[in-house]
């Protein structure tokens, strides 16, 4: 097949959470598995490894009605994968990918990302090569299968499927209505059950309504989706559409993230030889400045700190912890300011037990997730995730709220320890998660046994991006049935 990504995010050019090493691993698992793998992305003020990538010699002109003429430039990993990003200053040379210093979103974050969905629609007949399929990701390319269902019905695209994936349906793309002529899409299309929600537009709710199929990250989160509490308004449109949403869970890189491998680690380690893990520990917990010998369990953070997580829970029982158990705490994390600030507080309070790092460090991150002994994940709502996937390769015990993919990849621990690759809580409470908090504690200091097979449990899971990848191209091949199959129709 030849399938074209349009995306926001790409690790390692540029990455803000788990999109970005989502789309990433499926796009070299596809090219891997013998499919043309073309993806097109935005040339960002701060992308990194841009020494990698070599400028297209002609201009690309982008067909919206007030024309853009932008500038390609190509990166090819391997012979059956080439990555586009699209340069156009005015749009994408800022520091950050979606918001200020401040955390505040561009308010021209729909028009940036039309411009990106728009080019991606161009992109073929620049190229001159026809993908049978365009996967789309997120609210930000949601466009791509509106103008190919509505403006491109007819001409080289006419067969084209799209697929779109959902990795966080909190993100929709809310815009007020001029976004359609600044897209050159037709009026029509504000019709409420189309883009139009309450008084303006939400873009992505137009790629739910045309895409041929949706997916999304995680069986669970399938489900959620399509009720009140987690749809996000667009429950309907999601019931609507249910036949042909799936749920997949997202595989993790494993030529990144394993422990027998990871060139950021102090030590290497496997399941049958967890000598390197303790070395890692030691080291992580000297580089915090923690002081004493005694031994204690680590419990390792690695977020973005927004409400989703469910960390200022965690937040508010901290000190308590910190102040009754014997346990360390190292944090890694940037978001939302006022949270920000109350971990700091509490690491200043506790310098010898809590460390804590605002900022995005990705050595930092692998070295956590070798570290610690648990990683603390409580989230409201959690499409996928990775971060407890990656602890699990790690050794490392998630603690999880069960929802989402998080009750996908985790087997709760069970008391005589005969099962279980990390614990699980229902219902977010602080009282829930002190409660989880101090029942680990307790296993580790008196059942050492039962952590060391669930460790080796968790290590050698299949978190492969094989499984999934042969069911995105069951999706695809599902995608380009359905698309050939109203062409035929109408
Ligand atoms: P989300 O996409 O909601 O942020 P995921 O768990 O799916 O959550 O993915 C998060 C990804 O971002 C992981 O690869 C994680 O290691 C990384 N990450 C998040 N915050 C940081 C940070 N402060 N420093 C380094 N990596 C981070």
């Amino acid at each position: 097949m030849k399938i074209l990504f349009a995306t926001a995010e790409f690790a390692p050019f540029a990455k803000a959470g788990g999109l970005g090493d989502m789309v990433s691993a499926l796009a070299k698992s596809m090219a891997n598995r013998g499919h043309e793998v073309r993806v097109l992305m935005p040339f960002y003020g701060d992308l990194n490894h841009r020494e990698w990538l070599s400028a297209m010699a002609s201009p690309f002109r982008v067909g919206l009605p007030e024309e853009a003429w932008t500038r390609l430039w190509k990166y090819q990993p391997s012979p059956k994968l080439t990555i586009y990003f699209l340069e156009y200053e005015q749009y994408f040379h800022r520091p950050r990918l979606y918001d200020d210093d401040s955390g505040i979103a561009y308010h021209d974050n729909p028009q940036r990302f039309a411009l990106l969905s728009r080019a991606a629609i161009d992109l073929p007949h620049y190229l001159h090569w026809i993908p049978d399929v365009y996967h789309v990701h997120d609210w930000m390319t949601a466009l791509v299968p509106v103008y190919l269902e509505t403006l491109l019905r007819r001409g080289l695209l006419e067969k084209t499927a799209s697929v779109l994936t959902i990795h966080n349906l909190a993100h929709q793309g809310y815009t007020s209505s001029a976004l359609l002529r600044f897209s050159g899409l037709p009026d029509h299309l504000s019709a409420l059950d189309q883009l139009g929600f309450a008084a303006g537009l939400n873009v992505l709710q137009g790629g739910l309504y045309f895409a041929s199929k949706l997916t999304t990250v995680s069986q669970t989160y399938a489900g959620e989706i399509r009720t009140p509490a987690f749809g996000c308004g667009l429950e309907s449109v999601l019931n609507f559409r249910g036949a042909d949403l799936i749920g997949i869970l997202n595989g993790i890189d494993d030529s990144l993230w394993n422990p027998a491998t990871d060139k950021f680690l102090p030590a290497n380690y496997d399941a049958a030889n967890l000598a390197g893990k303790l070395r890692c520990k030691r080291f992580l917990e000297r580089d915090c400045g923690f002081l004493g010998e005694k031994d204690g369990p680590l419990f390792g953070v690695i977020s973005r700190l927004y409400g989703q997580k469910g960390l200022d829970v965690l937040a508010e029982i901290l000190p308590h912890i910190l102040e009754k158990m014997h346990c360390r705490f190292v944090i890694l994390g940037s978001g939302e300011k006022t949270l920000e600030e109350r971990f700091r507080q509490i690491a200043d309070r506790f310098p010898d037990r809590c460390f804590v790092k605002i900022d995005y460090d990705e050595t930092l991150a692998h070295r956590i997730e070798a570290a610690s002994d648990f990683f603390v994940m409580p989230s409201r709502f959690e499409p996928c995730g990775l971060n407890q996937m990656y602890s699990m390769r790690y050794g490392t015990l998630p603690l999880v709220r069960a929802t989402g993919g998080l009750r996908d990849s985790v087997i709760p621990y069970d008391r005589d320890g005969a099962a279980g690759t990390g614990f699980a809580f229902q219902d977010l409470s602080p009282e829930n998660l002190y409660a989880m908090i101090d029942q680990v504690c307790r296993i580790y200091f008196h059942r050492p046994e039962q952590l060391i097979a669930m460790r080796q449990r968790a290590m050698i899971g299949n978190f492969s991006w094989e499984k999934s990848a042969k069911t995105y191209e069951k999706v695809y091949q599902w995608a380009i049935q359905s698309k050939a199959s109203s062409f035929t129709i109408n």
